[in-house]
């Protein structure tokens, strides 16, 4: 446990802030959380059985099932905001991605949470610096970006905004090491912080290698797995985000910069609009439940 946090409340409960509030209360530390739809955090464990699954099975993750269970017993649940924060030393927000939405509860978050507690968003897109004058506090706020799934990635983005200090950045710092994850600073704010950056040039660069029929698919992915020795390659990861999520992700970047090499290939769109989203439809770049790149073979020289 990290000595100035004790306690820590999780706002949002969905699939990001579920894990986030069992991960810490794994690791000693008292949570509390608040969602405005009570059953979230019932929801949420449920679609994570699966992760837990895979990740239990593959002998990395910190969690097995009894641990994740009793870790989630210990996370407790409040139908008002006001008891949630009370006593919280660091407060994540973990709702949904709307950013007049994050800046409503982040006011509500500042005129509730303790004085001195620091605030955080969860938010894949949004930089702290579009939130924190929502607070009095903006010297206390930051952006700390969690990966989905957290067990297995247990790797955070942790990036400040215009005003925060370098304390406050030692102890997110410091909190996310003592909760079994690697912290990934950001020195300078920038869209997509540390590792989303990197898989998005990589997204990036092999669609456009890809739409413009330069290389087969496969043979990228043949070459990422031979090359990382991870089970699937970018083409085979991005089917399992979802192929519209991708879209809109790249969509993000595009709005920023407006460089027309930054916008998604049509390619993809044209695949979204026939409903081929990957894992989720049964089809993207290959079929499921039995990917090609699952057969032994997919690999032989
Ligand atoms: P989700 O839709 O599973 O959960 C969002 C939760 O917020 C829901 O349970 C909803 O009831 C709750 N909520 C909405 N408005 C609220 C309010 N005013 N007060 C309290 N609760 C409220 O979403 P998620 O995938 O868990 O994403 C949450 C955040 O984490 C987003 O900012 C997202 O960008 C970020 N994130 C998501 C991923 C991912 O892969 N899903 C990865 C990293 C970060």
């Amino acid at each position: 446990m990290d000595r100035n946090i004790r306690k820590v409340a999780v706002i949002g409960t969905g699939v990001l802030g579920t894990q986030i509030a069992v991960q810490a209360a794994h690791f000693g530390y008292e949570v509390s959380t608040y969602d405005s739809d009570p059953q979230s955090f019932d929801r949420a464990q449920h679609a994570l059985k699966s992760v837990l699954k895979t990740a239990g099975g593959k002998g990395t993750s910190i969690f097995g099932k009894a641990q994740w269970d009793a870790a989630a017993e210990k996370v407790q649940r409040f139908d008002s905001l006001k008891k949630a924060l009370n006593n919280a030393d660091l407060v994540i927000e973990a709702i949904v991605e709307d950013i007049a939405l994050k800046r409503e509860v982040f006011k509500e978050i500042n005129a509730l949470a303790p004085r001195d507690a620091i605030l955080a968003t969860n938010s894949s897109s949004i930089p702290i610096s579009k939130i924190e004058d929502a607070t009095t506090r903006p010297e206390q706020c930051l952006n700390m970006h969690f990966y989905y799934p957290l067990l297995g990635t247990n790797m955070v983005d942790i990036m400040g905004g215009s005003k925060t200090t370098a304390k406050t950045m030692e102890a997110g710092t410091q909190w996310i090491r003592s909760i079994g994850c690697v912290p990934l600073q950001v020195k300078k704010e920038i869209l997509g912080f540390c590792f989303n950056r990197v898989w998005r040039a990589v997204k990036r660069e092999t669609l456009y290698m890809w739409a413009e029929g330069f290389v087969d698919h496969r043979d990228i992915d043949r070459a990422w797995m031979i090359f990382t020795g991870m089970p699937r390659g970018p083409f085979g990861l991005m089917d399992h985000v979802g192929l519209d999520v991708i879209y809109d992700v790249e969509m993000v970047y595009y709005n920023e910069s407006k460089d027309p090499t930054d916008h998604p290939p049509e390619a993809l769109k044209a695949m979204i609009d026939r409903k081929e989203l990957g894992l989720k439809t049964g089809k993207g770049f290959y079929s499921y439940p039995d990917p090609e790149y699952r057969n032994p073979d997919f690999l032989k020289a």
